[in-house]
């Protein structure tokens, strides 16, 4: 369940996807050069539902096994409320429940080991709590924000900063592409990808981030 701003009752959780590489300044950070210049289709991965993590005021995340390089992404999280396949673009945002400021961690070494041999990047991105969640703001009180600073600061240092005006592929685009994949259905959520400035966080590292408009989330790395 992810709290829901300003309400009683909590959003609970069905499916994650994640939209990789949708701003060209991160694509471009991560070799990816193709994907900066060319508005390639976006790719989606998942994560387990129980890999999110989600609540109010600061959050406990524990530093997990098997890396040495945890990397926080900053991201809009669209909450769904509703479903279907083959979704068109000007339908989508009907489906969409509210948005809330997430977190996709990595485990970048993972992630690049699987890469470099053409492996699936589960192990990289889908582990125990990597899906950090701050409440959700329903649409009635954000409405659909298409521009507005996304950032993340660890231990008061801003690290990401970018605009949502800079997705390569905008929410509506996003749902119906991902549609085409999947039946979508309420409880799903969409971490639609993040700005440049990804890096490694610690163990008692604090990390601050937000979307204007949106709202925002603290994390505490612990062991
Ligand atoms: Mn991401």
């Amino acid at each position: 369940m992810i709290p829901v701003a300003a309400g009683e009752l909590g959003f609970p959780v069905r499916r994650v996807f994640c939209v990789g590489r949708n701003y060209a300044d991160h694509a471009r950070e991560m070799g990816a050069v193709d994907q900066a210049e060319g508005r390639e289709p976006p790719f989606f991965f998942t994560k387990p539902g129980d890999a999110v993590v989600a609540g109010l005021g600061e959050m406990a995340v524990s530093y997990p096994p098997a890396t040495s390089n945890l990397h926080h992404e900053i991201e809009m999280v669209v909450a769904l409320g509703g479903g279907g396949a083959n979704v068109s673009p000007a339908q989508a945002l009907s489906l969409v429940f509210g948005y809330a400021v997430g977190l996709d961690l990595t485990r970048r070494d993972l992630q690049a080991a699987a890469k470099a041999k053409g492996h699936p990047w589960d192990m990289g991105k889908g582990f125990d709590q990597s899906a950090v969640c701050g409440a959700i703001a329903p649409v009635a009180e954000c409405g659909h924000p298409a521009t507005g600073r996304i950032w993340l600061s660890v231990n008061g240092e801003v690290r990401q900063e970018g605009d949502l005006a800079a997705m390569m592929w905008k929410v509506p685009e996003i749902i119906a592409q991902l549609s085409t994949l999947v039946r979508l259905a309420a409880g799903d959520l969409i971490y639609t990808g993040t700005p440049a400035g990804v890096g490694a966080v610690l163990p008692g590292d604090v990390l601050m981030g937000g979307v204007d408009g949106v709202g925002g989330l603290q994390v505490r790395i612990v062991r």
